[in-house]
């Protein structure tokens, strides 16, 4: 039996000769050339073409080459198999790292001192101390966890936001959507960091922007169509909001017209927060091969009812 990949960023050949390395007999084909479909039993992707995966009718299990399974749900023919999600470090760390890296930028007012570079200007401000910035991370699973062990380990004062009650040490936990007003409130710097569902899309709106006190901040690494791109823009402009960070967009790559790619108070990364990389990836899938080839139970797996 044979695995599938398809990827438009993540280079075959090189995931081809990682996974190799800890199962040299595995047949690695690539959906451009997939030979018989009838012998192809596994997949490894990100966003597949609508369809593809539909095309074997033996498929019996599918790793996600991305943390967020929305890429594949979005199939209407997606085969009805269990989907492992991408859970391993190069990808949580980076995350959590750009997480990290634009709170930070946040917290130490970078905008404010690479304005004041482009006017040639001299002034002086110091950010207060790390331990009196409120920070509320919307999701608190693999990534979320991971950043706020981060933050909490650089000094500020952390809160999480999951769907179901969570422990993190030193990190206060709220959970379920009565409580999300009571996060909001105690946020100066707003992470998203949410799945993509029904329940998450648009969550950050003119509404949730309103429960923040005035001139709170936001970072979303989560989905684009988690934010109401209007309502952002208004939040920014009414003073509501002081800036945002933005990894991920409704439509990507973001349009070359759109608002946000010159607005003075927004920072647009192209959805490149995290990655795996094929090296470490790699181990984390070809351990999941190995315990599908031996029936056992998979780690991370979608719940289709959660969407996540
Ligand atoms: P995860 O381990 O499944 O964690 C998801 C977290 O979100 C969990 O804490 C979950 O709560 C919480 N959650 C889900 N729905 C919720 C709701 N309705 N209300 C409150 N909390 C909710 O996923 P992950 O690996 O950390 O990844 C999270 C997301 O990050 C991905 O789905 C993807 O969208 C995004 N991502 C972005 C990039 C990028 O490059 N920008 C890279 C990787 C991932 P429970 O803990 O109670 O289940």
């Amino acid at each position: 039996m044979a695995l599938i990949f398809y990827s438009p960023i993540n280079p075959a050949d090189l995931w081809e000769a990682e996974l190799k390395k800890h199962i040299p007999d595995l047949d690695f084909r690539r959906l451009e050339a997939p030979g018989d479909p009838a012998e192809i039993d596994m997949a490894l992707c990100w966003k597949p073409p609508p369809g593809a995966l539909a095309a074997f009718p033996n498929l019996k299990v599918i790793f996600s080459l991305a943390a967020g399974p929305d890429h594949l749900l979005s199939d209407p023919e997606l085969p009805d198999v269990p989907i492992v999600r991408m859970v391993e470090p190069s990808l949580t760390g980076g995350v959590a790292e750009y997480i990290v890296l634009h709170v930070m930028r946040h917290h130490k007012a970078q905008r404010r001192f690479e304005e004041q570079q482009k006017a040639r200007l001299w002034k002086e401000y110091f950010a207060p101390p790390a331990g009196t910035r409120r920070v509320g991370i919307m999701g608190l699973g693999a990534i979320g966890g991971e950043a706020a062990r981060m933050l909490k380990a650089v000094g500020f004062d952390v809160a999480g936001w999951s769907r179901t009650p969570k422990q993190v040490a030193g990190v206060t936990s709220f959970h379920g959507a009565d409580q999300l007003v009571d996060i909001l409130a105690r946020t100066d710097i707003l992470v998203c960091i949410l799945p993509k569902t029904p329940q998450t899309e648009g969550i950050l709106n003119a509404d949730l922007f309103a429960k923040l006190p005035q001139g709170a901040s936001i970072v979303n690494a989560g989905r684009g169509d988690q934010l109401v791109e209007r309502d952002l823009l208004d939040a920014l402009e009414s003073g509501q909001l002081s800036e945002a960070t933005l990894d991920v967009f409704r439509t990507e790559p973001l349009p070359e017209v759109h608002p946000f790619w010159g607005h003075p108070r927004i920072t647009v990364t192209p959805h490149s927060a995290g990655d795996p990389f094929a090296d470490s990836g790699a181990r984390v899938v070809a351990e999941n091969i190995l315990r599908f080839r031996r029936g056992e139970a998979l780690p991370h797996l979608l719940d289709r009812e959660a969407g996540y």
